[in-house]
């Protein structure tokens, strides 16, 4: 006998929708999204969890009609959750109706789709949904990437993202941290967190805030790492230029919220290139600031990538670079030879520099670091630290990360007698031997 089977009832979205043509595709489409998501539609008021009214305010009497369309909704069902072009004169309609769930503006897909699921969460059902919780995935079960913003608002000379992508566009907060929450529901034991330029976050939308679990977050770097911090996935920063704010990230670090790691692509250290190359954040006390995150972050690794042979680059400017490189003493490093991308503003610059000089300065930068990099690891030889596993051999070994290594781009810790253990556990494990970049030990403590 099969027994029946009772599926969760989906919670029912209501639409308004006025204004021009462009207005209603723009409600076509969030509606195909809360439709993918789960929701159902109510075509009347009574039947709806949450009403959506996607407004115009191209004119006056349009303006007055959204305003009428909203009174009607919450007057009818009291749950309203406003969009559109009106959105953008959020102050008018919450003096006007306090009562709104929230209000966001036009094309603002992820902000207004992040708003139904916070008034109505959506019901899993592992009978229906086509996608799996946390999403489809490129990665390991057990390591997930979460963009956090997309394109940028500087124009580095020798990168062609900002023409491709545009300027900064960051997703709202609370919508990060659901996609976390789910990311960790679903199996992941550590979250990177990417974009073009990590500290900028939410520049672009002033920081504004948004309510997850009737709480308002920041969007604001240091508010979103603790938030992420409190998932209890390791929480890994990539691409954190070193604005000022910055320096509030590390005190998170030492407190163990997120992992002692910055990713930091400096791309060089002298102050004529840097101003050649129109860098973010080119500012003379890195290696003071440095110094000060080491002394409240002993364990911090930090990480970057360099290019050599940028035109207009001297002699000069490599020693300077490579002196620095020995007094900032970082742990993890990538340099690139410079290269003329098409459409880049850099090729246009005189001074450019001949490939057999760039090898050159290139092979000197890297002999440079790998002593640098060897000597940090066998500093750590006989201590016991944290890893991750990521894989695990038919013969008892494992390979695993310290907290000081991205998966693909950092180092490994090699184990032995890792019998038992599988990708994603969190072990401890002492350090027995080093090479230039990787590590080797044994398991300690089993996986927590
Ligand atoms: S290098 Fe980074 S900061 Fe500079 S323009 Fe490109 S994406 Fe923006």
């Amino acid at each position: 006998m099969t027994l029946p089977v009772t599926l969760p009832l989906p919670p029912k979205v209501g639409m308004v929708s006025l204004g021009c043509p462009k207005a209603l595709v723009d409600s076509e489409r969030i509606l195909t999204k809360l439709r993918s998501d789960g929701y159902a539609m109510s075509a009347d008021y009574a039947g709806a969890d949450v009403v959506l009214v996607n407004t115009c305010g191209f004119l006056d009497s349009a303006k007055e009609e959204s305003l009428a369309a909203i009174g009607e909704a919450i007057a009818e069902n009291g749950r309203v959750i406003v969009t559109g072009c009106m959105g953008n004169e959020a102050d008018v309609i919450r003096a006007k109706f306090p009562q709104v769930l929230a209000v966001t503006g036009a094309a603002q897909y992820e902000q207004v789709v992040s708003a139904v699921h916070e008034a109505a969460p959506p019901v899993p059902s592992p009978f229906v949904d086509l996608v799996p919780e946390g999403g489809l995935k490129l990665t390991p079960r057990h390591y997930s990437y979460l963009k956090i913003s997309e394109g940028c608002n500087h124009r580095c000379k020798f990168c062609i993202i900002p023409s491709i992508r545009g300027d900064l566009v960051s997703r709202p907060a609370n919508a990060v941290v659901r996609e976390a929450e789910k990311l960790v529901g679903a199996g992941t034991k550590e979250l990177l967190v990417i974009s073009q330029d990590t500290s900028a976050y939410g520049v672009d939308i002033r920081h504004a805030t948004s309510a997850l679990h009737g709480r308002d977050i920041r969007a604001h770097v240091t508010d979103l790492a603790r938030e992420l911090g409190q998932s209890g996935a390791w929480v890994r920063l990539h691409y954190v230029y070193p604005y000022p704010h910055v320096d509030e990230l590390i005190p998170l670090m030492a407190q163990g919220l997120i992992l002692p790691y910055l990713d930091i692509p400096f791309q060089h250290a002298s102050p004529t290139v840097l101003r050649a190359m129109r860098r973010p954040a080119n500012e003379a006390k890195v290696l003071e600031r440095i110094r000060r995150w080491r002394d409240i972050c002993p364990d911090i690794a930090l990480r970057s990538t360099f290019i050599v042979g940028f035109p207009g680059e001297t002699e000069e400017d490599v020693a300077y670079l490579l002196d620095w490189l020995e007094e900032a003493q970082l742990d993890r490093v990538g340099c690139f030879k410079y290269e003329a991308v098409e459409g880049a503003a850099a090729n246009e610059l005189p001074g450019a520099v001949p490939e057999d000089v760039k090898q050159a300065r290139w092979e000197r930068f890297m002999a440079t670091q790998a002593r640098i990099s060897a000597a940090k690891l066998q500093a750590k030889i006989g201590r016991t630290l944290d890893v991750i596993i990521d894989e695990v051999d038919d013969e008892g070994g494992a390979t695993g990360r310290s907290k000081a290594d991205a998966p693909e781009i950092d180092g490994q810790v090699h184990l032995r007698d890792a019998g038992g253990l599988k990708p994603g556990d969190i072990i401890s494990a002492e350090i027995e031997d080093a090479d230039d970049y990787d590590l080797f030990g044994v398991p300690t403590e089993g996986p927590r």
